[in-house]
């Protein structure tokens, strides 16, 4: 049974939803994170429920079915995995490849994948630092945490972004931090929770407390 784009999205969104919150997926939420109407939404999860890849009951929450987050998982690793691949092979820089995975990830071919995969060694990180599932769906389990949270004198590896966008992954670029590099924390400012570190060997930085809460790190 093929499943549309739309309705791809639509389980990659829900996806992501269960992800950050504990409760369940309410149809307002889907319509925020895509953008629509919340009429479409409720359109949309009533297909997406006759083909048994969500459990929807009018008025209440919403969440995947096995097959639902089979679907969802293996879209989300098409696209870490085209990620990877237009980082390392074509160049690209990673703050211009979300919009073009978000094209590729709907690519049907398993073979395809299969073969991409293999191609780049079998990463388990993309290059924003996000988990890489496997063919069976399973996620490494090595935990980053949140810049923001890490104390005076941390010494770490930048390893991903909580924050997607191409203003943040710029930004990012201009002042000098890129995935993996080495970061030190030197001080916290008590009055605005703005940070100095250290990137590498190079002279201190300023942060401020959106870009510490949005960088994540591997503790050493
Ligand atoms: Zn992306």
């Amino acid at each position: 049974m093929k499943n549309s784009y739309t309705e791809e999205n639509y389980l990659k969104a829900i996806y992501k939803l269960q992800e950050l919150q504990a409760s369940e997926v309410s149809t307002n939420d889907i319509s925020k994170e895509m953008n629509t109407k919340a009429a479409s939404v409720t359109d949309m999860l009533k297909r997406l429920s006759e083909k048994e890849l969500i459990n929807y009951q009018k008025y209440q929450g919403v969440s995947l079915t096995d097959s639902g987050t089979k679907v969802a998982v293996n879209i989300i690793r098409k696209h870490r995995l085209w990620e990877t691949f237009l980082v390392n092979k074509l160049k690209f820089k990673w703050d211009e490849v979300h919009d073009i995975a978000e094209q590729m990830e709907h690519v049907e071919s398993d073979e395809l994948i299969e073969k991409l995969n293999d191609y780049l060694g079998a990463p388990q990180y993309d290059p924003h630092g996000d988990p890489i599932p496997s063919k069976k769906g399973v996620f490494t389990n090595k935990k980053m945490e949140v810049l923001y949270d890490m104390p005076i004198g941390f010494v770490g590896n930048i390893s991903g972004v909580s924050e997607h966008s191409a203003t943040f992954l710029k930004h990012l670029e201009k002042i000098g931090v890129g995935l993996g590099v080495l970061v030190t924390v030197e001080d916290k400012n008590e009055y605005d929770n703005s940070f100095w570190i250290r990137i590498e060997k190079n002279e201190p930085l300023f942060i401020s407390k959106e870009v510490a809460k949005n960088l994540l790190v591997f503790n050493k």
